[in-house]
């Protein structure tokens, strides 16, 4: 049989870093899939940036108006999904907290000082994601309020995530890893046979240091945490996690989130929900939905205290003893 051959595709994108390593004997195949991959991420880069004014997401952001707004079926679906994931964590995931994430400085414009409480209070109103309704039949998205602005940066990496995974797999590809910024899916081994070894971060160290490696096969990892995007002002650091509820960067002793889920779309949006929910809630959340979930909570000893959900203790046992 031919000698499978590897490549590995990388390049900038949605503001951020890609890596796509990927397996198969069929080099023409592995071309296409070269070619592909930038323009995946790319196109939807161009359609649910904040940060492009003539996105799809921008144009609908926009749109002052109640009145319904035709978007490709690609809106449809991450915001189908953003909605499936506010539900299942009461909110604590929120797409509409847009004017939040912009008025602490996180999104497009440019701020020096944080919002004033009087500024907050005076968003609050434009947030809540039960003010936008998705109509799949007729693909539209209507806003409850005209003002209500949304904000897809918490999902959408995971969501190119998957839609190069997809691509791949109608290519017949069986073997990648699709790295986007520290959201992961996997399919088949790596080079060596193995499943795929993801590394999370340990936060607060510059330069990237592992804290755990977790063995990933046709399953998702994403992480996000507080350690690598925040702002300081007047030597307080600010969270680009806002809480929906108040409108404010998230405080609490949860450096980071990491879950694994089939899909990278549900990883990505559930690892900045967790955020958002804290240690206690994050786990209560994971042991009552059944996710795989890895906390790493701070401590006084300045350290970082390891909280694993039931689950993702079992996935890593099972991984331990299946690879052998
Ligand atoms: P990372 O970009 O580090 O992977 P996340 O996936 O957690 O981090 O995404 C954080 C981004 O999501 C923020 O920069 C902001 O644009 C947006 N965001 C902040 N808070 C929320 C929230 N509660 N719900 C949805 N999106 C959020
Ligand atoms: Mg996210």
């Amino acid at each position: 049989p031919a000698k499978a051959s590897s490549v590995i595709v990388e390049g900038p994108t949605m503001g951020t870093h890609f890596t796509v390593k990927l397996r198969h004997d069929d080099v023409k195949l592995i071309d296409t899939a070269n070619k592909r991959i930038p323009e995946i991420l790319n196109s939807i880069d161009a359609m649910m940036s904040t940060y492009k004014p003539d996105s799809e997401l921008s144009r609908f952001n926009q749109h002052q108006s109640t009145a319904p707004f035709k978007v490709s079926p690609e809106m449809i679906e991450i915001f189908q999904a953003a909605r499936e994931v506010s539900d299942a964590t009461n909110g604590a995931f929120d797409i509409t907290v847009g004017p939040m994430v912009n008025a602490w400085g996180f999104g497009p414009e440019k701020k020096t000082a944080p919002p004033t409480d009087a500024e907050i209070a005076a968003l609050l109103p434009r947030v809540g994601y039960k003010m936008i309704a998705v109509d799949t039949a007729a693909s539209t998205l209507r806003k409850e309020r005209p003002d209500v602005y949304c904000d897809l940066s918490g999902i959408a990496q995971g969501f190119a995530a998957d839609k190069v995974a997809a691509m791949l797999d109608g290519l017949g590809i069986a073997n990648y890893m699709i790295d986007i910024s520290g959201e992961f899916r996997t399919r088949g081994t790596n080079d060596s046979g193995q499943p795929w070894q993801i590394a999370i971060e340990r936060p607060d160290t510059p330069e990237r240091t592992a804290q755990l490696v977790v063995p990933l096969s046709n399953v998702s990892l994403a992480t996000s945490g507080d350690y690598r995007n925040y702002r300081e002002i007047d030597g307080k650091r600010f969270s680009h996690e806002i809480d929906p509820a108040t409108g404010r960067p998230i405080q609490h002793k949860l450096a980071s989130a990491s879950i694994v889920t089939e899909t990278c779309t549900l990883a990505d949006a559930y690892a900045t929900a967790l955020m958002v929910l804290g240690p206690e809630k994050g786990l209560a959340l994971a042991e009552q939905n059944h996710l795989a979930v890895y906390l790493l909570v701070r401590n006084a000893q300045g350290d970082f205290d390891e909280v694993q959900s039931t689950k993702f203790t079992e996935r890593m046992t099972w991984q331990a003893t299946s690879t052998h």
